[in-house]
């Protein structure tokens, strides 16, 4: 639209410079034609005529006198030649175009008549078979009286024909004038024009530089990430893309890296979302200071990272990429004068060993990655085809997983936990079980982290607290009513807000005493507790369940929970058990049991495979014992049978 409207005021422009030009020619070219005509109207031809009659009367005379003299030049021929010239000269002044204002000036007319009537005289005495001589002298006479009064028309004809041009010259002068300034005004308004369209040229160039600077920002921030700079996902993508055809042409190889800000969220809990749009920042430019220029880095979703990394020939540089990246994180970062470790983990993979697609290559990145947290992040993972079955098999039993419940292969077991005081029976834990096939068993510690990440764990585990406060609601009931149903609970299950509200539903609906309910939690769930979490929690301790703290002593240990959670119980991880016969792990649990008394918790020690095993968990204080010695968790068929025997033989 805007350049229609500049084209249109271009050609305005042309066609008004043209039309001035053409008018100013056209108006001088008029001018001069006007001039001239005006010139030769102007009185010329009277003048010219009685001139002319002036002239021929003298030639006539001196004819005459020649004739008269005798003189053998001059015959009656050529005298006659000479008046009929003077006579022909007479019309024009009488009817000529200026004869009009001739006549007012003098008795032109009269004049005429005179001379013609003289003329004719002449004619006659000339046309008489013999010329007589007085006659002839007296005719003379009386053309020579002509002489003077046409001299004076002559002079009146001059007179008016040099007033008429002076008149001419004044309205030509005048016309001049106006010609003048009308192309004077023509010129001033082409030249305004010229202005405007300059000015307004300018003014739209600008406006163009505004819109094209315009255009790269909001280009930039499509392919950028605001907060660091760095190309976001869709440049990234289109990158690697480019990256890939160039390796491929060129026979090179590229490394692909996923970077993981270990616990971010964490961080962003703890220190908050300005601080962990610090660390976000400082991590972009350290590791973006440990690249090559030609190297692209790029911040893909909100704490993940992906390196492209170009004319790679082995795993050895991949490798070296990773580490260098890992040791950029190993001076703190200072986020509001506080010092802060932050770490990330590396999933690496290399184009064309390892893959030739785009798809193929960031599934083996994200493989790697998934690799590198799981052996305990701060570490970088490089990928490998074991690797690959693996993840493939996570994704086949993902799938599966997802109809299990409805196909009837989930189900519970459950094992007995006594107390350490006299045997008594406590209570017993749920463990969940996944036969896919009548001899095919997935072990919980395979498909419940599979379950955790694509959050099928959430309708699994209220599938087991239903089916478990059924079963025990039925069978234990009739033997013992006062035991206890402990239930394990995913940190992907307690971080769902409504976790609490579901459980109480199911509970109510069973008509279960959420007082015998005892939910296990494991440390690292409460590692990056968030709100939820923790009211999730206090809200399970508030209907009367009880809180435990399971496999204490295995992942990131931090006392503080210990104070600010409502706690009953705490679980001596089973590994610690398996090695009670080790000095220094035999130190470590009577370390935890006096600790968790201290701090008023019961102590469950789970595993015992062995007498001598129970005994040391006995003789070091633990109030509750759990393990295959004392029981193997068994289906809910077998509980009716296990309680009977344990009624008739109190331990
Ligand atoms: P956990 O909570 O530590 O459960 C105890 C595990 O130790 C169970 O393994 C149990 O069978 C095993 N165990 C018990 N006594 C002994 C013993 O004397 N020796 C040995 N070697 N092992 C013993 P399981 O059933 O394979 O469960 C593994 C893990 O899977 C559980 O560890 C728990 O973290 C998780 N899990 C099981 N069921 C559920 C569930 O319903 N929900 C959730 N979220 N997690 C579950
Ligand atoms: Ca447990
Ligand atoms: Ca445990």
């Amino acid at each position: 639209m805007r350049t229609s409207w500049r084209d249109l005021a271009i050609g305005f422009l042309v066609f008004s410079v043209f039309v001035t030009f053409t008018s100013i020619i056209f108006i001088n070219f008029e001018r001069l034609r006007l001039g001239n005509a005006a010139i030769l109207r102007s009185g010329a031809e009277s003048l010219w005529s009685t001139h002319e009659i002036e002239i021929e009367l003298l030639r006539l005379l001196k004819a005459m006198h020649r004739f008269q003299a005798p003189d053998p030049g001059v015959d009656l021929e050529a005298l006659r030649l000479r008046l009929d010239i003077l006579w022909s000269r007479l019309p024009p002044l009488l009817e000529g175009r200026d004869a009009a204002q001739l006549r007012e000036a003098s008795d032109v007319e009269t004049l005429g008549a005179r001379l013609s009537a003289a003329l004719q005289e002449i004619s006659d005495i000339l046309d008489a078979p013999s010329v007589d001589a007085a006659a002839y002298a007296r005719a003379m006479a009386g053309l020579e009286a002509f002489a003077t009064p046409i001299r004076e028309l002559s002079l009146v004809a001059l007179h008016q024909t040099s007033q008429g041009h002076a008149e001419l010259q004044r309205r030509l002068d005048d016309i001049y004038t106006a010609i003048l300034m009308a192309s004077c005004g023509l010129g001033l308004g082409t030249l305004g024009l010229i202005t405007l369209l300059v000015f307004q040229l300018g003014r739209s160039q600008k406006l163009l530089d505004l819109k094209e600077r315009a255009n790269a920002q909001i280009e930039h921030l499509a392919h950028h990430d605001v907060l660091t700079g760095l190309p976001n996902r869709r440049l990234f993508n289109d990158r690697l893309a480019q990256s890939l055809a160039a390796a491929a042409r060129r026979s090179s190889g590229v490394g692909l890296h996923f970077i993981d800000v270990d616990n971010f969220k964490a961080i962003n809990d703890t220190f908050g979302h300005m601080a962990g749009d610090q660390v976000l920042q400082e991590a972009a430019r350290r590791m973006a200071a440990t690249m090559r220029e030609v190297d692209t880095l790029a911040r893909i979703a909100g704490d993940e990272f992906a390196a492209i990394q170009i004319d790679v020939a082995t795993a050895d540089g991949v490798v070296e990429l990773s580490e260098r990246l890992i040791r950029a994180f190993e001076q703190p970062f200072d986020v509001a004068g506080n010092d802060l470790q932050a770490s990330i983990s590396i999933g690496s993979t290399l184009f064309p060993d390892d893959g030739r697609t785009t798809e193929r290559l960031l599934s083996n990145a994200d493989v790697a990655l998934h690799r590198a947290k799981q052996n305990g992040r701060r570490q970088g993972a490089l990928f490998d085809e074991v690797m690959m079955e693996k993840e493939a098999r996570r994704r086949r039993l993902g799938v599966r997983l997802e109809q299990a419940r409805e196909h009837g292969e989930l189900s519970i077991r459950y094992q007995p936990k006594f107390a350490t005081a006299d045997g008594r029976l406590m209570g017993f834990e749920a463990l969940i079980r996944w036969d896919r096939s009548p001899h095919v068993e997935v072990s919980p510690t395979e498909f419940i982290p599979i379950a955790e990440s694509n959050g099928s764990i959430v309708p699994i585990g209220d599938w087991v607290l239903w089916t478990a406060c059924r079963d025990l609601a039925g069978s234990a009931a009739r033997h013992r009513p006062d035991v206890t149903l402990a239930i394990n609970l995913s940190p992907v299950q307690i971080q769902k807000e409504d976790c609490f509200r579901r459980f109480l539903k199911i509970v109510e609906s069973l008509d279960f005493d959420p007082r015998r309910l005892e939910f296990e939690i494991t440390e690292t769930s409460l590692f990056n507790a968030d709100t939820s979490t923790l009211a999730n929690i206090r809200d399970l301790h508030d209907v009367g369940a009880r809180i435990c703290l399971d496999d204490f002593g295995t992942g990131y240990s931090s006392l503080s929970h210990l104070q600010a959670l409502p706690l009953n119980s705490m679980k001596l991880d089973r590994g610690f058990v398996a090695r009670l016969d080790d000095h220094r792990t035999q130190c470590i649990c009577e370390g935890i049991t006096a600790l968790g008394h201290r701090l008023g918790l019961e102590i469950v020690g789970e595993g015992a495979e062995t007498e001598w095993q129970y005994n040391e968990l006995v003789r070091m204080g633990c109030d509750q014992v759990q393990g295959y010695y004392l029981g193997r968790p068994m289906p809910i068929e077998e509980l009716d049978g296990f309680m009977a025997r344990l009624a008739r033989a109190p331990a």
